[in-house]
């Protein structure tokens, strides 16, 4: 008689693994921001096409707010890869965020308000767009760094968010209705990350 296991489908890390190591070659060239993003669009884009890879683990909403799991990060804190998610109605505070930055859409649809800050410090709406599955955007000191994202749909959504540093640890700013601004460093709510690195799977 043949015993059988039953199997739980693991996920295939090995997207992200690549997606990762790719990222990796692009920054080693040492190029401008610019062409940092131009590289790491594409990349991303080819990362939340197909979902499949992004263990349920980091893909579950709190009650009451956003979630922010970090995946990777580099081991000279140059990049960090880390999926949100989103339950219905949440968002962030408007903020900003210091570093290179791309957003990528893997489940669901994310609105995203941008601002500029003008002369005398207020800040002004420059675009209010609805990024959807498999779009990706960009965010960054030179193009425009200031933001509000929220859930833009129904359900549950998840993104896949790109940083040019170690984003849990940076000193950054929070923007409040009144004018005034908050420090805060964002940290992560996972006290564990995704093994990569059993490349025995499959
Ligand atoms: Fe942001």
């Amino acid at each position: 008689m043949t015993l059988h296991v039953p199997v739980v489908a693991a996920p295939h890390l090995k997207r992200l693994r690549q997606f990762i190591a790719d990222l990796a070659d692009v920054i080693d060239e040492g190029e401008d921001e610019a062409a940092v993003l131009a590289a790491g669009e594409v990349l991303l884009k080819r990362l939340v096409a197909v979902d499949d890879w992004l263990p349920e683990a980091y893909a579950q909403p709190h009650p009451d707010h956003y979630q922010q799991y970090l995946l990777h990060c580099d081991s000279r804190e140059r990049f960090s890869v880390v999926s949100f998610v989103w339950g219905p109605g949440q968002a962030t505070p408007i903020h900003n965020h210091t570093v290179w930055g791309l957003v990528g859409i893997l489940r669901g649809a994310e609105r995203v308000e941008s601002f500029r800050t003008d002369t005398n410090g207020s800040l002004t709406l420059t675009d209010d767009s609805v990024l959807r599955r498999g779009e990706v955007e960009a965010v960054g000191p030179d193009i425009g760094d200031i933001h509000r994202v929220s859930n833009g749909a129904d359900g549950v959504s998840v993104s896949i968010h790109v940083y040019g540093a170690n984003i849990g640890a940076v000193r950054r700013s929070i923007f409040r209705p009144d004018g005034t601004t908050k420090t805060f460093i964002s940290g992560y709510a996972n006290p564990t990350l995704p093994n990569l690195w059993n490349t025995s799977e499959p």
